[in-house]
């Protein structure tokens, strides 16, 4: 019998997942539909680490995004994750935004968010040379920061993994039952159907959290998928702005940002549209221009000509405005970490810890164990400098073998990527943990040889290689013999 069962492994369950993996003699798995951990929501926003003024005082979202924004800090370091503390910005272009600028600051103070100011032109104009002068003033958060969303997840299960949790992949929740002291899930795999009995179940399905809650009792909540739609530019726009730039929130989001990423680019984004499919992450011309619009009333100094990626991302936007995460009325023993729209990303490591206190209290023993293993490190080949790139070249000569040119990513890197505790198995997948193919070409180079090297590594068919999602495999088969050369 499993002790706790958590289905999804985006930001939200890898967190759990890893606060879990902290205690004893527990039985925990994670039951994913996707490829690959993180491949929701959480591999496609903003990556902004909020400082937490946003958020109505005395809500969880509050209480979650100013503790979550401190945690992560530590996190960053222990976990071995691109993150940096840059500050944020959110910018008063009239009178009217300036008030809306004091009323986030007070909120701010009320939230306990720290370094908290309102700043003038001048000092705005100080700080960011390039964004339009015709700013009136701005909201300074020094605890803001900038972090790789997707690796905020990848390496907390890889830490949860590390210390027993054990992943499912492509294993999709397709009911529940609750069966006097345990639950019934049933899972869909590629090899059919299957029920696994389990004494705790922790709903953290992002976008689909209304579906999986309802197997069991009926949701207080209703999610209406929300698309935001970005630029990624390449890293010569990276530093045009230092901080995370914000234009003023309205209703639906936070707006459109111009942000550096945690890895050096410049990110541009998101727009907020409803749609009806949750798994629609397709962009257009016309919301890409809404953003790039926008963005411009920030800075109109960014050139779209170095724009190397296009996605979106969908928000688990609620009916209701506020996390859902506690127990359901039925059992203390199922819970939802529901309606997880952004700061999600930044509340989820202090959700992680309410949801596990949640679970001691409704009877899950948590022993700590003394051998708990909390900290990750990769090898980042280019961060190296010439003596460790020399050392560890001596001690691997795959280190020695760039693949990725753009990004300066070794073999070495890749096949490390492929062998970690939740290895890669698709180009996107190893693009997620090392960074192969995530600059300007867009892996257009190193994918074939990316791809090659997981078939070596996992002796998986080239066939069977996807760029990431079910379905999206790059080869189908052997070009027959005398059709293998181009005809003119
Ligand atoms: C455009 C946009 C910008 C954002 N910007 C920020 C930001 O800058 N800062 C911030 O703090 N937050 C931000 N957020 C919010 C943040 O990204 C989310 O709150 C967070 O990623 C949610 O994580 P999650 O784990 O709840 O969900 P997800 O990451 O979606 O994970 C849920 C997982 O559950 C799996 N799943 C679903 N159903 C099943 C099933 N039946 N069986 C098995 N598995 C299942 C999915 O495949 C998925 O992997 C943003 C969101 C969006 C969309």
């Amino acid at each position: 019998m499993i002790d706790v069962a958590i289905i999804g492994t985006g930001v939200c369950g890898a967190a759990v997942a890893r606060e879990l993996s902290k205690y004893r003699d527990l039985q925990i798995v994670c039951l994913e539909k996707d490829t690959d951990v993180a491949n929701g929501t959480s591999k496609a926003n903003s990556g902004i680490v909020h400082a937490g003024y946003d958020p109505k005082p005395g809500t969880l979202m509050a209480k979650y995004n100013v503790k979550g924004n401190a945690m992560i800090r530590q996190l960053a370091k222990d976990l071995d994750i691109p993150y940096r503390q840059n500050g944020s910005l959110v910018v008063a272009f009239d009178d009217e935004d300036m008030k809306t600028v004091q009323a986030l600051y007070q909120r701010g103070l009320e939230n306990g968010v720290p370094d908290l100011s309102v700043i003038d032109a001048q000092e705005v104009r100080r700080l960011e040379p390039n964004i339009n002068p015709d700013i009136k003033g701005a909201l300074y958060a020094k605890s803001a920061g900038v972090i790789s969303p997707w690796e905020l997840a990848i390496a907390q299960m890889e830490v949860a993994v590390q210390n027993g949790v054990e992943v499912r992949l492509e294993t999709e929740v397709t009911g529940i039952s609750l069966c006097g002291d345990h639950f019934e899930v049933t899972v869909k795999t590629n090899q059919g159907t299957e029920v696994l009995e389990t004494k705790f179940v922790v709903n953290a399905a992002g976008v689909h959290s209304e579906e999986v809650c309802s197997y069991i009792s009926k949701p207080n909540f209703h999610i209406v998928p929300n698309k935001g739609q970005y630029y990624l530019l390449d890293k010569t726009q990276g530093a045009l702005v230092e901080r995370v730039i914000f234009q003023c929130p309205s209703k639906v989001g936070k707006g459109v940002l111009v942000s550096p990423t945690a890895h050096g680019n410049l990110i541009v984004g998101p727009d907020a549209v409803d749609v009806n499919n949750a798994e629609d992450v397709s962009t257009t011309a016309q919301q890409l221009a809404f953003v790039r619009n926008t963005a411009a009333r920030t800075c109109d100094k960014i050139n779209y000509r170095e724009s190397i990626r296009n996605f979106a991302g969908v928000r688990a936007q609620g009916t209701v405005d506020e996390f859902i995460v506690g127990t359901v009325p039925e059992t203390d023993r199922f819970i939802n970490i529901a309606n997880i729209k952004s700061p999600g990303l930044t509340s989820s490591p202090a959700i992680a810890v309410d949801v596990v206190s949640m679970m001691g209290e409704a009877g899950l023993p948590l022993k700590e164990k003394d051998d708990y293993v909390k900290t990750r490190q990769i090898v980042r080949f280019r961060e190296l400098d010439e003596a460790g790139k020399q050392r560890i070249i001596e001690k691997d000569p795959r280190y020695g073998r760039v693949i990725c040119r753009c990004e300066t990513i070794t073999e070495g890197e890749i096949v490390a990527a492929i062998h970690a505790p939740i290895g890669a198995r698709t180009v996107d997948g190893v693009k997620r943990r090392c960074n192969a193919g995530m600059g300007r070409c867009q892996g257009g180079f190193c994918s074939p040889r990316v791809l090659d090297i997981i078939c070596r590594e996992t002796g998986l068919k080239p066939e069977e290689i996807r760029k990431d999602k079910a379905g999206s495999n790059i080869l189908i088969g052997q070009t027959p013999k005398g059709q293998d050369k181009a005809s003119v």
